[in-house]
């Protein structure tokens, strides 16, 4: 994991932002993993193709099902992630994309749940698996926001009607927030100049959609993962360094061919708004769109977050269908 990223594959990567206004990254576990939080798939994955201690698999003891059957053992693993990512901070990778919204128009969608966009100061941010640190009661209106599960008895009765509480996350097999699925419709619907996925292994629909749609739709993609995972065939770039020191040497040369456009007295970051030769192109560059990432499926009213997607690569890319597959 020491390796470093393809210096060739980073000075595209740069040369593509330079001419970007609005970027999406899409997260998983694997940007959180240098702030020392495990996947729980792929390398080092915490449930790397082994059942949990109460043998099943992790994603039956985080469903809903198993919530609404056997509490205890869904909070047992939601306490165990929980306490993974306790006492840790955000990385270089979060605070990058945080820092780039001084330059672009940057929207994050990511399923992460530990907060750290957010604590990073990422405002245009879709957490379509909710925040852990989020509790509410299952039959009354209680609700509260903790920094941590230490001290909760398990799993938690609510203080005022002693049902159940859980934390407003979405579990495998519930529906997804709607509130962000329209949010996260209308950005793709706005088009996007160059899309990352950064630590996924985009087994969900609505985590490999984007990128799939964006690679047919001609709009630029970029992949930082050290494994192989369902978006790899589709993407532009793909890095297999970390996600903090992918983001770094991009970073760096952005900022390096940045420099070295501005020494030869041509504009900073976007050139060709800049360097116009006639009014006439200067018109057209400036009505100039950036393609858009279409919804497949603007009907969706509700879409299930499900592990049964088997093979992206034998699904084509317009007929993605968010709903279970
Ligand atoms: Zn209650």
């Amino acid at each position: 994991m020491r390796n470093l990223p393809d210096p060739n594959i980073v000075a595209r990567i740069a040369q593509i932002l330079r001419r970007a206004c609005r970027l999406l990254f899409i997260t998983g576990a694997g940007i959180s993993a240098d702030s020392g939080l495990p996947t729980y798939r792929g390398i080092g994955g915490l449930y790397n193709n082994q059942l949990t201690a109460d043998q099943v698999p992790i994603e039956i003891a985080l469903s809903g099902a198993m919530l609404a059957a056997n509490p205890a053992i869904t909070w047992r693993y939601l306490h165990q992630i929980e306490e993974t990512c306790r006492g840790a901070q955000f990385n270089d990778a979060h605070a990058i994309i945080a820092q780039w919204q001084e330059q672009f128009e940057v929207w994050v969608l990511s399923q992460n749940i530990d907060g750290f966009h957010r604590a990073a100061g990422s405002c245009n941010l879709i957490e379509i698996h909710g925040d852990i640190h989020d509790l509410f009661c299952t039959r009354c209106a209680y609700e509260a926001s903790v920094p941590d599960y230490a001290g909760l008895t398990l799993p938690p009765a609510c203080p005022r009607c002693h049902a159940l509480v859980r934390p407003r996350v979405v579990l495998f097999g519930e529906t997804l927030p709607p509130g962000a699925i329209v949010q996260l419709y209308q950005e793709l619907d706005r088009g996007f100049d160059l899309v990352f996925s950064i630590g996924t292994t985009s087994v969900f629909p609505y985590i490999a959609g984007p990128v799939m749609q964006a690679s047919q739709m001609g709009v630029p993609t970029v992949e930082i993962n050290p494994a192989n995972t369902n978006v790899t065939d589709f993407v532009d770039y793909k890095l297999t360094a970390g996600a903090a020191v992918s983001l770094r040497a991009i970073r760096e040369a952005y900022l390096k061919a940045s420099t070295r456009q501005r020494s030869r007295g041509v504009g900073a970051s976007r050139p060709e708004a800049i360097v116009v030769p006639d009014p006439a192109k200067a018109e057209a560059l400036d009505s100039r769109q950036p393609p858009k990432i279409s919804r497949a499926l603007a009907s969706s009213s509700s879409i299930s977050r499900s592990a049964s997607v088997q093979s992206w690569a034998s699904l084509p890319p317009v007929k993605l269908r968010f709903s279970a597959l």
